[in-house]
């Protein structure tokens, strides 16, 4: 009987399911734990360990069903588990890996799990899409075809989009959204065992990392991660909404989910998250701007992304239509947030350093707004969040960093750049009460940088942004700025130093 094979990404049942093209129920598994993966990039410690130890947890759940293989390569793994005896695999997440897939010759594919859309559906949709793909049309069809949030034929409460509700600034002075505490894993044997590996790796000096090592924030097998799931739509969802987009300090956390991780595992399965989500609404226990919120984000901009990815072609990761070339400064790439003391930048790298996590606003309206402003090298920047995150892959951070982030794909993902300037994260948080700059000023000892770092950037585009319909308006109010050459001259001094 044919092997099976799973990637460290196919973790759930959804992978050995012999249903609708799957393995024979029978069919033994392979499981390859790649060390030149870790040698190629420098990974977050913290994300490392993640995802060994859940591949290693998935192992020891399947027993003499699998057989795990530690080796230097995919290709010098699969040799050793097979010899040359066909196998299948469903397909891989990264371009990547379905070539290196591809090319072995003795490996069937078979269709991708973890995702609610097809891939034949997304293209007969984006083939009808004469005016251009968004986000919010191919939502609205994933809604009626998988009759999410549906009401005889129409959006559940009469609406398809309750963003407006969902873009509420934190509580006046308060430092925490004091939602339920969400699911923590506890650490087991196989953590120390993955902690010790690491360690000894690191030691021989062939592999490094970045961020610190901690507590395993995130779940590694089907257990925790449906915990976690549970934890969520219990206790948390009704108070996802609202918030959804402010920052606070003290509270990284917030309302959000942290199921990405899970997700993009393969540990848990997009259908179940948002149908969990659904009959928490329809059962009264949390509000539908909460719900929709947490449905556009699986239903709506998950599967957007993924089917983005393939969709693109090959060249779309070269994509660098602003022309932004300059290298990360090391501050960034090593993660030294005590190096920073802007106070919104050095608690998110901060964030980021001790957990490989932060949520969707602080990724893109902070890392990815100050690293837009800079004209910093869009490729670099997404191998960058690749590496730093623990729900970093290929397929996801192309979309989210090259083109929604950093508007390298000049306007195939977002209608205008993404970036602001210190207003808004002061509107949106408490990170600059306590921060040297102040987020009203443009130029001067106390200026914002990313205030005096937006004018720089409108300016340094304008030609390009003024023929935007949505961002020919602010291109205009830099006529009005009388110390303009003020603050150009000071953003060129200010350089990539740590602001
Ligand atoms: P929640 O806020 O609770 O959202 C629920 C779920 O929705 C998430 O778990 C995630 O699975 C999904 N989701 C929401 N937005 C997106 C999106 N834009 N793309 C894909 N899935 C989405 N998400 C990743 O999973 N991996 C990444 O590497 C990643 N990189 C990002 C980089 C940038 C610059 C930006 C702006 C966003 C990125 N995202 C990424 C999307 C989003 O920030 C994270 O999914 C989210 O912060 C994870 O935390 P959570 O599980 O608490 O999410
Ligand atoms: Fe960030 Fe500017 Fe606010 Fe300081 S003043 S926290 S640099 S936005």
């Amino acid at each position: 009987m044919r092997a099976h094979w799973l990637f460290g990404d196919q973790l759930g049942p959804a992978f050995t399911a012999p249903d609708d093209g799957g393995p024979a129920p029978e069919a033994p598994l392979v499981m390859i734990e790649s060390r030149s993966v870790f040698r190629r990039r420098r990974f977050h410690r913290a994300k490392a360990h993640l995802i060994l130890s859940a591949m290693r947890h998935r192992a020891a759940e399947l027993g003499d069903r699998v057989v795990y293989v530690k080796a230097d390569s995919y290709r010098e793994g699969l040799d050793r588990a097979v010899g040359n005896r066909p196998v299948t695999v469903h397909h891989p997440t990264s371009r990547a890996a379905a070539a290196l897939v591809a090319s072995l010759g003795n490996v069937t594919v078979l269709p991708p799990r973890g995702f609610l859309v097809t891939r034949e559906v997304f293209t007969a949709w984006a083939a009808s899409q004469h005016a251009g793909l968004r986000l919010e049309q191919f939502y609205r069809h994933v809604r009626r075809e998988h009759d999410l949030l549906m009401d005889a034929g129409e959006p559940a409460g009469g609406r398809w989009n309750l963003d407006h509700d969902n873009r509420e600034p934190p509580p006046r002075e308060a430092r925490t959204l004091a939602a339920p505490a969400p699911y923590r894993p506890r650490e087991d044997d196989i953590d120390a065992e993955v902690r010790h590996d690491l360690d000894r790796w690191e030691r021989a000096g062939d592999i490094s990392f970045v961020g610190r090592d901690g507590a395993r924030l995130f779940p590694a097998d089907r257990r925790q991660a449906l915990a976690a799931l549970r934890r969520f739509i219990d206790h948390r969802l009704a108070g996802f909404g609202a918030h959804e987009d402010a920052m606070l300090a003290s509270d990284p956390v917030m309302s959000h989910s942290l199921l990405s991780s899970s997700l993009n595992l393969g540990l848990l399965d997009p259908a179940e998250c948002v149908e969990r989500a659904e009959a928490a609404w329809r059962a009264g226990k949390a509000p539908l701007n909460s719900v929709e919120g947490f449905v556009r984000q699986i239903a709506g901009w998950r599967e957007y992304v993924w089917h983005l990815y393939w969709h693109f072609d090959e060249d779309y990761r070269t994509s660098n239509e602003l022309g932004h070339t300059t290298p990360l400064p090391s501050w960034w790439t090593e993660l030294d947030a005590d190096a920073v003391t802007a106070g919104c930048l050095s608690t998110v790298l901060r964030q980021v350093r001790d957990t490989g996590w932060t949520h969707h606003i602080p990724r893109l309206m902070v890392l990815g707004n100050y690293a837009l402003q800079r004209g910093w090298d869009p490729a670099a920047l997404t191998d960058w969040f690749h590496r730093s995150f623990v729900d970093g892959y290929d397929w996801v951070m192309l979309p989210n960093v090259l083109g929604m982030s950093q508007y390298a794909d000049g306007g195939r993902m977002t209608t205008k750049p993404y970036t602001s300037g210190g207003a808004y994260i002061d509107r949106m948080s408490d990170l600059c009460g306590s921060c040297r700059y102040r987020p009203d000023r443009r130029v001067g000892a106390d200026a914002c940088p990313f205030t005096a770092g937006y004018w720089a950037f409108l300016h340094r585009h304008r030609h390009r942004l003024a023929h935007n319909a949505r961002t020919a308006g602010p291109v205009g109010g830099l006529d009005r700025l009388t110390d303009l050459q003020e603050l150009l001259l000071q953003e060129h001094d200010r350089g990539e130093a740590a602001p």
